[in-house]
């Protein structure tokens, strides 16, 4: 594994072979053009992206965001068709869903933006409860199955409880339930220097307990990064260059999908890459800002 490159330093042939090695920009959103405000310049390196004769789209594993939300953000940095071509967990599971005809009711763990998408596609989804019990003996409600429910999507739920797990594993029991995962996050970015435990971690609790492997439906899931291809109309992805924030997502969908990576310093110090045991970055750079002026 070679030691990840700074931009920023390559000389000005170097760079130009970097420009010439892809033909696409795949790039995340939160931590790279964006970080609650737009992140500085951002609209201008896609611009020049595309100058340079790169298709450019956005791969994020945020379903919580609206359409309207998602618009005014790429529209706040100057980036007029960003949610055209965004991909996102809850339109893989959905075109997952269709890819395998499936009529049965979907239980969801998930944020309402991806129920609300499920839900305009068709599906016939099942929650809840919102609300847990104080004793276990209640619990015995949520062991009991539902042989209507044949597919369990996880997606960034915030109002998880105890009684939702019950459900979802009581489902999984049986081998012929799709199993599919959306935002994998384990850690989140809560501030500066500070990272907490994200939503993908009740994913692992459900996992372990059914001794299944979801379908991985966001970063850094192999089938997702193939799914972002086929929306984008690549079909090679070493002619991918990917952009993102965090090593675990980010990089790792590019090294399990076969994308080039560059990892920008937002989220993670140089330290935390340089020390990372498995997944490095081919490239880094403090910002797309940084980059700007080389373009
Ligand atoms: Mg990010």
């Amino acid at each position: 594994m070679g030691e990840p490159v700074k931009l920023t330093e390559l000389s000005s042939s170097d760079f130009k072979e970097f420009l010439n090695s892809f033909d696409h920009v795949f790039s995340d959103c939160d931590g790279v053009i964006w970080a609650g405000n737009p992140l500085p310049r951002t609209g201008e390196f896609f611009k020049k992206m595309k100058q340079h004769g790169k298709t450019v789209h956005y791969v994020s594993n945020n379903s919580l965001r609206t359409k309207q939300d998602y618009e005014g953000k790429f529209k706040s940095v100057g980036i007029e068709d960003g949610y055209e071509n965004l991909t996102l967990p809850s339109t893989a599971i959905a075109e997952y869903l269709k890819s395998v005809n499936f009529n049965k009711k979907v239980y969801c763990i998930a944020c309402n933006e991806t129920v609300k998408l499920l839900q305009s596609n068709g599906f016939k989804i099942v929650e809840g409860p919102l609300v847990s019990p104080d004793f276990y003996q209640e619990y015995l409600q949520y062991l009991e199955d539902d042989p209507e429910v044949g597919a369990v999507v996880i997606d960034a739920d915030f109002k998880v409880n105890l009684a939702k797990l019950y459900k979802a594993t009581t489902y999984l029991r049986r081998p012929e339930v799709i199993f599919l995962n959306g935002a994998t996050d384990r850690y989140v970015p809560m501030k500066p220097g500070c990272m907490a435990l994200g939503t993908g971690a009740f994913t692992d609790l459900i996992a372990e307990d059914t001794k299944r492997v979801p379908i991985q439906l966001g970063k850094p899931g192999k089938t997702f990064g193939e799914f972002a291809m086929r929306r984008a109309g690549v079909t090679d992805p070493s002619r991918v260059l990917f952009i993102g924030d965090m090593i675990e997502q980010d990089v790792g969908l590019g090294k399990n999908t076969g994308f080039k990576t560059l990892l920008l310093l937002s989220n993670t110090t140089k330290e935390e890459m340089q020390a990372h045991k498995t997944i490095k970055p081919d490239y880094y750079a403090e910002s797309l800002a940084s980059i700007v002026p080389l373009l």
